[in-house]
Parts: C-alpha cells; sequence; structure tokens
C-alpha cells in the first residue's frame, strides 16, 4: 500500500469507528479495517449497530407500541378495533433502521477523510498490520500507532449449540421468521431479558432460565427484587437457579433438561435463545508474535489509558476489560487517541451506565447498597416510587411501576449511585451520572429545584428521603 498511515484501528464498530473518527478530527491520517458482512454487504458499526443495540432496540420499540395498543388505551377510553402486526414488516423496519445508521457511519468515516479498508486486519511483531482485503492482494502497513478494536461473541455451551435454526444466538433471536408459541431463554443478563421481552409481547409464552440462584446479581438488591417481580407480573417466567444439563432436538421441537433446586425437569420449545454472555473476539486478530499479552480469559491486557503490553498498541471496548457496552466502547476509543495526541483524556469506570430497555426500564449509576457497604462506606439511602408522580399517574397506569433509590456516603453526603426503574429510566439516570461526575452531595440534588409535573420529580424526591424528607410520602424517620 503506498499511503502512509498514522493510525491503523482494526474493528469498525462503536469503539473503533468513534477512534477513527476522534483521530481524524485531530489530524491523524487514518484507515479503519473492518472485515463484517451484513445481509450481503461489506458493514460498519460493529456488534452494536449491526446485530446489538440498535436492531434489539428497533424490536424493543416496536413491540412496546403493540403491546401498549393493545392492553394501555383502554383506561384513556380509547377503544381499538381488532390490533394486528406484521412481523415481516416489524423486521423490515428494524433492517432499515440498521441500514440507515451503518450507512451513516460510512459516510462519518468518508467526510473525515479516513480510509475504510474492507477485509481483515492481523497485528504483527513491531506494530505492523497486515491487511488481507475481500479481494485483492494481502499488503502490510507500518502505521505509527494501532487501535485493537475487535469485539467479542457470544459465549457457546456444550449443553446447548446454537445452529441458527432452532437453537439460535442473540443474532438468530432478531430475526425469528414467525413468532415461536414457545420460547426458551437460557440466561436472564440483559439479552435475555431484553429480547425475551420483545418475543413476549409479540405473544410468545417465555421461560428464562438462570443458573445462578439469584437475579441480577451485579444490580442493587432492592431494584433486582422490584424488577424481577414487574417482568414476572408482565409474563416472563423467570426460573432462578435452573441448571441447563442438556438441550434434544426432536423434529422442530427443542426440549430443555434441567436441574432446579435438586429436581430434574425438562420443558419443550420451539425455539431455544442461548445469551449466556459474551467473549473477548481475537481470532486472527494478532501473530504469534506480536508482543500482545493476554488476559487468561482471553482479552487483551490493557492499562488505565487502555494502552497494551506493545508501546502505541492501544486495545478498547468489548475486547478488554470491563463492562461490555458500546458506550465504554465509545469513550476508551476517544481516550487512547487522546492519549496518543498527549491529552490527559481518562475514561472515569465509576460512572458507566448500565441500561436494560425493557419497560419499564431499570438503569444504574455508580454502587449498589450493597457494594458501597461491602467497601467500608457508611451508607444512607432513599428512594421514592413513581406510584405517586403526577406525570406518570397523568401518563397512565403503565408508567407508575418502579422508583428512583439513591445510594449515598453518610459521613460526607456524597452521591455513590442511583437505581432507576421506571419510564425513561434511561434517561433519568443521567442525571444521576453527571451528578456524580460533579462530585454532588444528596444536599446538592435536594437544593435544586425540579420542573413540575415530570418524571425528575421523583429524582428530587429520591433525594430528599436519602435523608427522611421527601414531600408525597409520610416519612417518620426524619433525619435533618
Ligand atoms: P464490536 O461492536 O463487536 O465491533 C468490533 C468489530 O470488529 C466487528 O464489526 C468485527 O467484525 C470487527 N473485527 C473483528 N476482528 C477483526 C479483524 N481481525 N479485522 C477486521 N475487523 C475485525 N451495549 C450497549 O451499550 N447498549 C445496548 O443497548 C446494547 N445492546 C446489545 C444488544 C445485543 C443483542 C448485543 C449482542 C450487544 C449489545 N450491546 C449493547 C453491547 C455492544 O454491542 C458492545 O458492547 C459493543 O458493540 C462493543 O463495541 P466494540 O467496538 O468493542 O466491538
Ligand atoms: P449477561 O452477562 O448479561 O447475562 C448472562 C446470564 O446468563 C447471567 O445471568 C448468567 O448467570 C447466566 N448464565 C451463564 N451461564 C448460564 C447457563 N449455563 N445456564 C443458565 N444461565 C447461565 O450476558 P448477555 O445477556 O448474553 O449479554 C452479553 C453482553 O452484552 C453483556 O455483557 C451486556 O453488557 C451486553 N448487552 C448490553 C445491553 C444493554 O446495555 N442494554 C443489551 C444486551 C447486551
Amino acid at each position: 500500500m503506498s499511503q502512509q498511515f498514522d493510525l491503523v484501528v482494526i474493528g469498525g464498530g462503536p469503539g473503533g469507528y468513534e477512534a477513527a473518527i476522534r483521530a481524524a478530527q485531530l489530524g491523524f491520517k487514518v484507515a479503519c479495517i473492518e472485515k463484517r458482512i451484513h445481509n450481503g454487504k461489506p458493514s460498519l458499526g460493529g456488534t452494536c449497530l449491526n446485530v446489538g443495540c440498535i436492531p434489539s432496540k428497533a424490536l424493543l420499540d416496536s413491540s412496546h407500541r403493540y403491546e401498549a395498543t393493545t392492553h394501555d388505551l383502554a383506561e384513556h377510553g380509547i377503544s381499538t378495533g381488532e390490533v394486528k402486526f406484521d412481523l415481516d414488516t416489524l423486521l423490515a423496519r428494524k433492517d432499515k433502521v440498521v441500514d440507515q445508521l451503518t450507512g451513516g457511519v460510512a459516510g462519518l468515516l468518508k467526510g473525515n477523510g479516513i480510509e475504510w479498508l474492507q477485509g481483515s486486519g492481523k497485528l504483527l511483531a513491531g506494530k505492523k498490520v497486515e491487511f488481507t482485503p475481500f479481494e485483492g492482494d494481502v499488503q502490510v502497513l507500518e502505521p505509527k500507532y494501532v487501535i485493537l478494536a475487535s469485539g467479542s461473541v457470544p459465549v457457546n455451551i456444550p449443553v446447548a449449540p446454537v445452529d441458527e435454526d432452532l437453537i439460535v444466538d442473540s443474532t438468530g433471536a432478531l430475526k425469528f421468521p414467525e413468532v415461536p408459541k414457545r420460547l426458551g431463554v437460557i440466561g436472564a443478563g440483559v439479552i435475555g431479558l431484553e429480547l425475551g421481552s420483545v418475543w413476549r409481547r409479540l405473544g410468545s409464552e417465555v421461560v428464562v432460565f438462570e443458573a445462578l440462584d439469584a437475579f441480577l446479581p451485579m444490580a442493587d438488591k432492592a431494584l433486582a427484587k422490584e424488577f424481577q417481580k414487574i417482568l414476572t407480573k408482565q409474563g416472563l417466567d423467570i426460573r432462578i437457579g435452573a441448571k441447563v444439563a442438556a438441550t434434544e432436538v426432536n423434529g422442530r421441537e427443542v426440549t430443555i433438561k434441567y436441574n432446579q433446586a435438586g429436581e430434574d425437569k425438562e420443558q419443550v420449545f420451539d425455539k431455544v435463545i442461548v445469551c449466556v454472555g459474551r467473549k473477548p473476539y481475537a481470532e486472527g486478530l494478532l501473530a504469534e508474535d506480536s508482543g500482545i499479552k493476554l488476559t487468561e480469559r482471553g482479552f487483551v491486557e490493557v492499562n488505565d489509558q487502555c494502552l497494551t503490553s506493545v508501546d502505541g498498541v492501544y486495545a478498547i471496548g468489548d475486547l478488554v476489560r470491563g463492562p461490555m457496552l458500546a458506550h465504554k466502547a465509545m469513550e476508551e476509543g476517544v481516550m487512547a487517541v487522546e492519549r496518543i495526541h498527549g491529552h490527559a483524556a481518562q475514561v472515569n469506570y465509576d460512572t458507566i451506565i448500565s441500561v436494560i430497555y425493557t419497560h419499564p426500564e431499570a438503569a444504574w449509576v455508580g454502587l449498589s447498597e450493597e457494594a458501597a457497604t461491602e467497601k467500608g462506606y457508611t451508607v444512607k439511602a432513599g428512594q421514592f416510587p413513581f406510584a405517586v408522580n403526577g406525570r406518570a399517574l397523568a401518563a397512565g397506569s403503565a408508567e407508575t411501576a418502579g422508583f428512583v433509590k439513591f445510594v449515598a456516603d453518610e459521613k460526607t453526603d456524597r452521591l455513590l449511585g442511583m437505581h432507576v426503574i421506571g419510564p425513561n429510566a434511561s434517561d433519568i439516570v443521567h442525571q444521576g451520572m453527571i451528578a456524580m461526575e460533579f462530585v454532588s452531595s444528596i444536599e446538592d440534588l435536594q437544593l435544586m429545584t425540579f420542573g413540575h409535573p415530570t418524571y425528575s420529580e421523583v429524582v428530587h424526591e429520591a433525594a430528599l428521603a436519602v435523608d427522611g424528607r421527601a414531600i408525597h410520602a409520610i416519612q417518620r424517620k426524619r433525619k435533618k
């Protein structure tokens, strides 16, 4: 290749393409190598845009609109005729959204003068990069810097081998050609709850098998308990402590054999989704003598600034430690580039938001009450429900479930965590993130004026509740 690049990014997912754009803004000559083919075409945007965040949210939105139309309108005095959906149109809309966004990323790379090299990249010794295009000869590039951003793939379990027909992973679960009558979901994590909810709303009977004895163990306990109750009431059959021992395909049916509370059981399904986590993807990425160190679990080893064991080579996103989230990948990409440019950029890993996009949504940032206690804080906490919020009640009973909870340090009044179940929780939780970034105290939040009537008033009331001062609740144990 005649061109000399300052930076080569391997992987055009959210981590990789944002890194490439930021580098181009800073004046670097950049190439981004991406090998993904989606629906028969080379495609940028990684897991997130092609088979992750975006298509799953498109399906969550469509299925929510269907459920809201069939369930939530009567109390408003609105009646409808027979409400139907056309699955082909619903899936085609999802594909159109994906195409629009992946095409948008291609436009952004082009507009920023970034070369999209279509094919595979491999890091060689001495920071060189081997580029194997879909067509044409292999080339060796010699950039000054490399960012590895090859992402992750689903974990497979031998007891439920994915056949992309009856037993699928998250990608297959985005395109069932018809609504399965009986759907088994292995793993009650984020994907299981989101995609399980999509198909339940469209008519499937959904059973979710979770091997652990706790539901969402990483979440605040109060949030996890309330969330499980809400999802169960909606009709998701969540079986905790259910260890899948085997799956058996018979004709067009799959039997899941599992053990729960010491008892062997089995149940028959039309489709099964396996969603038991994701693992870093480094297949074909590293020559043996590349000098890159991997952790035991296959992540590329990096420091706080995403620098690998090779000078000038960074690694970001799902390929490295930390939560496998698109926004985390994006910020690491920007940080790596800014570090290369000499800025003192740093991702604040303490304020990375988690969201589960069901309805209501569940979202949190910072420490749970349990984690804060474990870290040695003297914790004070307060929560306030949406059930008595004027805006939620005006919107209808579908918006009144859940609460906002704050976790704070009793000694300093510093905000340590925010936990939300409720309408627009994914957006509301950003108030906690911003407050934490500004090292806010609970008193700061108490002293602010929140608009009325808004869902955000629950944020204010929850901050007041930490000190027993919520106005729209009887709080007898006033602390201040
Ligand atoms: P990826 O997005 O995986 O991109 C890596 C890219 O590198 C891939 O396109 C791959 O083809 C390419 N590549 C790999 N090796 C090579 C190579 N050798 N040469 C060239 N190219 C290569 N996260 C959220 O924050 N919010 C959500 O709502 C959300 N929903 C999700 C829903 C689902 C169903 C799934 C599966 C994931 C979801 N995620 C969500 C997670 C999110 O998609 C990932 O965290 C994010 O995509 C990681 O970004 P990345 O850039 O590190 O890797
Ligand atoms: P996950 O880690 O969220 O959940 C996997 C669940 O499967 C866990 O509860 C685990 O205990 C359980 N499990 C593991 N092995 C099992 C087994 N053999 N039988 C039954 N249960 C088992 O993983 P996921 O849901 O596959 O999602 C993968 C990644 O994608 C996550 O890290 C998540 O961050 C990301 N993602 C994020 C979003 C979002 O931000 N809204 C949405 C989807 C995916």
